[in-house]
């Protein structure tokens, strides 16, 4: 097992940018990105048994229950790829999830390095929820408002189709946000009390939020 393994977690509301950042942030490091959102989305569209029992949930804007989910992101952690390190993007979301992760770690040898929180006020996310959308073909994600495509509803890589996930309607989008203060946010300070918890203000633009995690990580 490599020495130099590391393993990241960026912790956020939903809509704070996170996803967004996480692309930026594991290209710069050089270890894959493992979302959580996105394996169950890629199961969803495979019609796995596993896409069709987290679908339910995601739908609602709850979580997928914690034993589905851990086993999911245990598997992925244990491929190769994962070898040197890897970026966790909306995992964990539970104290057990959190619980978990650190066993899985240390099964390979390694421990998290650094979570990073993106805060932002909740009235900002509500108003960044309705206008996200999302390219079929390739998950790039886009803002009607602040981040447009150069046409509408062409996703200006590849020219695929652009839709608004399921759970990104304004009534899943308030659940989600209920969801994330009962059950996500309590990691805050479960990470500051360990000591590796790095929290970064969301609400500036994409740059400025890359730069200030740049920096956080750099602390390390
Ligand atoms: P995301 O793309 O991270 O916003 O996740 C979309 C949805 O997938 C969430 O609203 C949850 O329903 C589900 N999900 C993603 N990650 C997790 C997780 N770590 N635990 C439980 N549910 C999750
Ligand atoms: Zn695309």
């Amino acid at each position: 097992m490599p020495v130099e393994s590391r393993f990241l977690a960026l912790l956020g509301p939903p809509m704070s940018g996170k996803g967004t950042q996480a692309a930026r942030l594991t290209q710069l490091l050089g270890i894959p990105q493992i979302s959580s959102g996105d394996l169950f989305r890629d199961n969803i569209k495979n019609q796995t048994n596993l896409g069709l029992e987290a679908k339910k949930y995601m739908d609602r804007g709850d979580l997928v229950p914690d034993e589905v989910t851990i086993g999911m992101v245990k598997e992925r952690l244990h491929r190769e790829d994962c070898l040197r390190g890897a970026l966790l993007d909306g995992f964990p979301r539970t104290i057990p999830q959190a619980e978990a992760l650190d066993e899985i770690l240390v099964g390979v040898d390694a421990s998290l390095a650094v979570v990073i929180s993106v805060a932002v006020p909740e009235d900002v996310l509500v108003e960044r929820a309705c206008g996200r959308r999302i390219c079929r073909t390739c998950g790039q994600s886009y803002h009607l408002k602040f981040g447009p495509p150069k046409a509408p509803g062409i996703c200006d890589e590849d020219g695929g189709e652009l839709y608004q996930r399921n759970d990104d309607k304004p009534e899943t989008v308030r659940q989600r946000l209920e969801v994330y203060q009962a059950q996500t946010s309590p990691l805050v300070e479960f990470y500051r009390a360990r000591g590796i918890l790095q929290e970064v203000n969301g609400d500036q633009t994409i740059d400025d939020v890359a730069d200030d995690i740049r920096q956080a990580v750099n602390e390390l």
